[in-house]
């Protein structure tokens, strides 16, 4: 038996959706299944305005863009992410400053934030690993007061709150990834979340080559044009409608998830104790919401030793980012400050499969395996 990492889940109605949309007469952008994904995440999240991307580091590259990021501005973000959200910044001509994640949850932390403005500091981009959201109280008192944008890189957090708000409806802009490793899927795909009214029409005239042509399809102008910098950043209508049967499925496909997640958590605690492992902290402001499971281990050793023994017995586990502030591109770009929660959550982390249709034998079969591990040491 092999239990994979990853299964997408694809339910048979894509197909059907897929079929309706190609034979309506638009399969270009912002069509008709495009405009039934906004009002979905608009309706269920109150959401002031959302624009489906090609991929969650395309919504990234947008919220740059309305950041209006000019070389030399510096930019707060952790290290222990996926490069896409440096990526973004860097195209712009940002000096990226990464910080260093809590040493409980690997999240930014408010207080390594404040350490890190100087004057040229202009975004603080925040990452909800896991989920698990960020210190946002603490984080946009610290934005507020230095006049600083806050960009939710909430890719992984579809669905999840931070005291009751949606994540990604907290700072300036938010994204989310439709890429098949995360809870909602498309293949690949996003969503930028535009939380401030005063950037709406910004953010669709960059959505669209750089033109009003939004406006124009509304009736508000009578002729489109290039006003302003832009590309091509919404996604054909193919992707939304794959997406829309997704979405159709939202409770169901998240009650899945969240139920598999506990499973592991509530197999998984009592190894607490043994000191063989620990699971996420929860922080009291913050929910769950199915997106991976991950469990951290004392040494690098026991990790990668873990690692190839459930792989053994067809398991699959990965580790996660390898630090962003010491990979090839950034070494020498880095201020030489050491990171040491991101050094150590990078070299300690496992993720467990995990998939909608993980049943509890399933989680039993990896936990069983966890256990013989650590028992035969
Ligand atoms: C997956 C991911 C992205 C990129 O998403 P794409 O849709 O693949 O571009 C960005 N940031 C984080 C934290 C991610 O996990």
């Amino acid at each position: 038996m092999t239990i994979p990492f990853n299964k997408p889940y694809i339910p048979w109605s894509s197909f059907r959706y897929l079929v309706r949309e190609a034979f309506s007469g638009t399969i270009a952008g912002n069509g008709r299944y495009t405009k039934k994904c906004h009002a979905f995440f608009e309706d269920r999240f109150g959401f002031a305005k959302v624009l489906m991307t090609t991929s969650c580091s395309d919504a990234l590259e947008m919220a740059a863009l309305l950041c209006r990021i000019e070389p030399g501005d510096e930019v707060i973000m952790p290290s222990f992410t996926f490069m896409s959200t440096a990526n973004a910044f860097l195209i712009r001509g940002a000096k990226v400053v990464f910080a260093d994640t809590l040493p409980d949850v690997p999240n930014i932390g408010p207080g390594e934030i404040e350490r890190l403005i100087t004057p040229r500091t202009k975004v603080i981009v925040v990452v909800h690993y896991s989920g698990l959201a960020c210190d946002m109280d603490r984080i946009m008192e610290i934005a507020n007061r230095n006049g600083l944008f806050v960009v939710e890189d909430a890719a992984h957090a579809i669905d999840s709150f931070h005291r009751g708000r949606p994540l990604g409806s907290i700072g300036h802009f938010g994204t989310f990834s439709f890429h098949e490793t995360k809870n909602i899927i498309s293949g690949e795909g996003g969503l930028l979340m535009v939380n401030d009214r005063e950037f709406e029409k910004r953010a669709e005239i960059i959505w669209e080559k750089g033109t009003n042509r939004a406006s124009f399809y509304r009736g508000e102008i009578d002729k489109y044009g290039w006003v302003d910098i832009g590309s091509s950043y919404l996604p054909s209508d193919s992707v939304a409608a794959f997406l829309y049967a997704q979405l159709v499925r939202f409770d169901k496909i998240q009650a899945a998830r969240k139920k598999v997640w506990w499973n592991y958590f509530d197999l998984l605690k009592p190894f607490e104790q043994k000191g063989f492992l620990k699971c996420p902290v929860i922080p009291d402001f913050a929910t769950v919401n199915g997106n991976i499971f991950y469990i951290t281990v004392q040494e690098p050793g026991t990790r990668d030793d873990l690692m190839a023994f459930l792989k053994s017995r067809g398991i699959i586990a990965l580790f996660h980012y390898l630090p962003l502030h010491s990979s090839p591109y950034f070494l020498d770009k880095h201020d030489g400050r050491a990171l040491p929660n991101t050094d150590r959550f990078s070299s300690t982390i496992l993720r467990l499969p995990f998939y909608n249709s993980l049943g509890k034998n399933r989680v039993k079969v990896v936990v069983e395996a966890i256990n013989e591990f650590f028992s035969s040491r």
